[in-house]
């Protein structure tokens, strides 16, 4: 019956009130996946193109739910985020991916990264920090092959416990990414004074090589600029084979996207690594 309520408040609700019913549905909805641990992992490779070869895997979370159908984590983790539920989401998610991770590196000598998306509430939560620290340590899991994406904004860094984070991660070796760079209102002073490794270019700019050539002077700055000041640099949303050998040419052989892999089950991930390390 209660199946049915619901299906009813999402078909029928009257125009003015959907989406404030849908955030609300889905606010409650995943509550409860989340309590019972049931949300799914997927896994994106990230690839060097030069040796044409995994060097790691991003986490990201997928949900189905019984009357919605599948809800895009751009939908949901806002509102996971707003609601206060993104610690219990990320611990079970470090949980499970950690305990298979450890088995990759058993199986396959992986000895690439597991990268986390990590909400910036919880970069600057302590407990939650010695929490992966701990989980970590439990998996035996080199701490140079967790990478943490955290999206770029201005207000992070002026947080005494992000920066507080930020070392404490440097100390122990655990790397940290800044995520969508390039979008929203950045400062670039930020990456010389706070330890990062990595700089995530952003899909958008990706989008513009062969589209739009000012588009394509940002985004070689930016690929410039890390390398100048020896950060990784890794291109989003690669999808095409043009845009490789863009990135490619101009400095920038790590690179994610649809051209080489989609976000990945488990058992896709692990029967790639069977056909093409074991045989
Ligand atoms: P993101 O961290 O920037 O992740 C990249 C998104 O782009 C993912 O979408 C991925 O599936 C998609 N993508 C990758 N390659 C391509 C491509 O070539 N073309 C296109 N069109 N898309 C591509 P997804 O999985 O829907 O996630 C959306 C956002 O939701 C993520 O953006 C991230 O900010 C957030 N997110 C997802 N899972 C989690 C999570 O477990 N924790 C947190 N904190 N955030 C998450
Ligand atoms: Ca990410
Ligand atoms: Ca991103
Ligand atoms: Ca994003």
């Amino acid at each position: 019956a209660k199946k049915k309520q619901l299906t009813k408040a999402v078909m029928y609700d009257p125009v003015m009130h959907e989406s404030v019913s849908r955030d609300l549905i889905i606010q409650q909805e995943l509550k409860k996946v989340i309590e019972r641990d049931e949300l799914d992992f997927v896994y994106q490779p990230q690839i060097d193109s030069n040796k044409n070869w995994i060097t790691g895997v991003e986490v990201l979370t997928r949900w189905t739910h019984p009357v919605l159908g599948p809800v895009s984590p751009a939908e949901f983790i806002p509102i996971a985020e707003t609601s206060g539920m993104m610690e219990k989401l990320t611990r079970h998610q470090l949980d499970w991916c950690l305990s298979r991770f450890a088995e990759w590196i058993k199986h396959f000598s992986f000895d690439g990264l597991i990268a986390f998306n990590i909400s910036s509430g919880l970069f600057r939560n302590k407990n939650f920090i010695a929490y992966l620290e701990q989980i970590i340590t439990d998996h035996k899991i080199p701490f140079d092959q967790i990478e943490l994406e955290i999206t770029e904004n201005i207000q992070l860094f002026s947080h005494k416990e992000s920066v507080q984070t930020l070392e404490r991660l440097r100390d122990l070796g655990i790397r940290v990414a800044i995520d969508d760079f390039g979008t929203g209102y950045s400062t670039l002073s930020y990456l010389n004074q706070f330890p990062v490794d990595k700089i995530k270019i952003d899909k958008h700019f990706t989008d513009q090589i062969m589209t739009d050539l000012k588009g394509e002077a940002i985004l070689v700055s930016i690929i410039k600029l890390a390398n100048s000041l020896e950060l990784d640099v890794l291109a989003e949303g690669v999808e095409t084979v043009e845009q490789r050998d863009f990135l490619k040419m101009n400095g920038c052989s790590d690179m994610q996207g649809y051209y080489y892999f989609k976000p990945l089950t488990l058992e896709e991930c692990e029967q790639f690594y069977y056909e093409k390390v074991l045989k």
